[in-house]
């Protein structure tokens, strides 16, 4: 997983011990000494993560995070931690609002630092995969900038081992808007599992006993219902190596139980929102997925992907001894529906057709539009004379099939004509594509001898 670290800091020594550190855990680092060096190293080099010190010879490390948060979104989305010499509570809030993830102090706490960078780079990793396999990226109305027109109410679980412990959080928390759920106690998994889930989990982490609160943490990660969701974890009192554990446990962030309320806002919006983008980029990317692989007139699989699914299908039928019939089948005269009454009446068929076919298959049957007027049909396990059978049953289900289309007054009526071709068999080489293509020549054998007919292929190629 180790990513690529760009360091912004003019003091050699600072660049020096975290380089050390860095590289020892195997990160590649580059490095810049201002904030003007860092721009353009931010361009050529495309960090995953960005160390920067507050002290720079041309601006603050506050005023940098804030100009790159602000650029597009590729660059806002890289994590900044911000480096001082000493604490300063003024210095991280500013840090917070400008965009950075968390002021470290120096001497920088080694253990934390390396587990802040797992956490930051894990979370960053399963983003940018996201941001991948969106395949609406860049499409017009669906840009990173659109945000949905309602979005239900923040909710936010404290969680602690007691429910008492839970509760202690509430008064901390900034009063405005949120939704607050309180959970702690044996009770815990059923009333976190009853109620809507949460956006931010809070789980607190005593000096007393931090193993109960970091129990609860992973087991919270571990559940379908909390996976996505994101985990602040609030140390009262736990030592710094208590913090590096949440962290590799699957808190998105930490913060102390005594930081001021400011700064809780400001960590639960940063988290809150992140949660929100990468909550719409899974949604994307499942829709996207979806559009990909169907046909957007009749809802059926486009032909993406049946031709894998009938490669799986053969190999089955192939492990299991047994046929697999192909059917192509196709609309008779179709071009005249379009002809006669338009090419909306010839798409009210299409669907149509595509309906009484997806109601009358069986849920194992492979169902593709793999042309305008042209449908794949694959069955699993039938034998020759049955799938000739089938086909003719469509054929003639088809026929009597009335096709309303609007604005016409009697509903269209369509006939087709199918190919079927019958394997792999015992032919272990045989491609689907020979198959596909032997349904091809018997479906031209069915449209020669008249139409509305099947036609089973011979079974040679040739
Ligand atoms: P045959 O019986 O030989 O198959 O004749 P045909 O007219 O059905 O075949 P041909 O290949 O000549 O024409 C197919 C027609 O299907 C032409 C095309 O306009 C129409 N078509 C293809 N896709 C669509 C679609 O999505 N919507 C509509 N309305 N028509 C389509
Ligand atoms: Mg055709
Ligand atoms: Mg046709």
């Amino acid at each position: 997983m180790p990513g690529k670290v760009l360091i912004v800091d003019d003091v050699a020594t600072n660049r020096i011990i975290l380089r050390v550190k860095l590289s020892a855990a195997f990160y590649r680092v580059v490095q810049a000494r201002s904030g003007a060096e860092a721009a353009e190293l931010l361009a050529s080099e495309k960090p995953d993560l960005m160390i920067v010190a507050q002290a720079l010879p041309d601006m603050s490390g506050v005023a940098l995070c804030r100009q790159i948060a602000r650029r597009g979104w590729a660059a806002g989305r890289i994590p900044m931690l911000l480096t001082a010499a000493r604490p300063d509570p003024g210095l991280r809030l500013d840090a917070l609002e400008s965009g950075a993830v968390d002021v470290l102090d120096m001497p920088v706490d080694d253990a934390l630092l390396q587990a802040r960078l797992r956490s930051l780079l894990r979370n960053r990793e399963s983003v940018e995969e996201m941001v991948l396999r969106d395949h609406t990226r860049g499409m017009p109305g669906l840009s990173e900038g659109v945000r949905p027109a309602y979005a239900p109410p923040e909710r936010i679980a404290l969680i602690a081992a007691t429910r008492t412990d839970a509760a202690a959080l509430r008064p901390r928390l900034p009063g405005r808007r949120r939704h607050v759920d309180v959970h702690g106690g044996p009770g815990f998994w059923k009333s976190l599992s009853t109620a809507p889930p949460p956006d931010v989990c809070m789980v607190a982490i005593s000096a007393q006993a931090p193993e109960r609160g970091l129990q609860l943490l992973a087991a919270l990660r571990a559940q379908p219902a909390t996976r996505n969701t994101a985990i602040l974890a609030v140390l009262d009192g736990a030592a710094p190596g208590d913090g590096a554990r949440a962290l590799d446990l699957g808190a998105n962030d930490l913060m102390r139980a005594h930081a001021s309320s400011r700064e809780m806002t400001l960590r639960l919006d940063a988290l809150i929102a992140r949660k929100q983008t990468a909550d719409r980029l899974r949604l994307r990317v499942k829709s996207g997925l979806r559009a990909a692989l169907t046909d957007p007139l009749t809802g059926l699989y486009n032909r993406r992907y049946a031709m894998p699914q009938l490669e799986s299908m053969a190999d089955a039928a192939r492990a299991a001894g047994h046929d697999l019939a192909v059917m192509i089948a196709d609309l008779d005269h179709f071009k005249a529906i379009n002809d006669r009454h338009g090419h909306a009446a010839g798409d009210a068929v299409l669907q149509a057709l595509a309906g009484h076919l997806r109601g009358t298959l069986r849920g194992d049957d492979l169902l593709a539009r793999i042309g305008g007027e042209e449908f794949l049909i694959a069955m699993p396990g039938i034998a020759r004379k049955q799938a000739q059978r089938i086909a003719r049953r469509l054929c003639r289900q088809v026929a009597a099939l009335p096709c309303p289309v609007a604005g016409i007054a009697a509903p269209l009526r369509v006939t087709m004509s199918v190919g079927v071709a019958m394997g792999p068999g015992a032919d272990t080489l045989m491609p689907v594509e020979a198959l596909l293509d032997q349904a091809d020549r018997a479906l031209y054998g069915a449209k020669a001898r008249g139409r509305n007919r099947v036609t089973l292929s011979s079974g040679a190629a040739a």
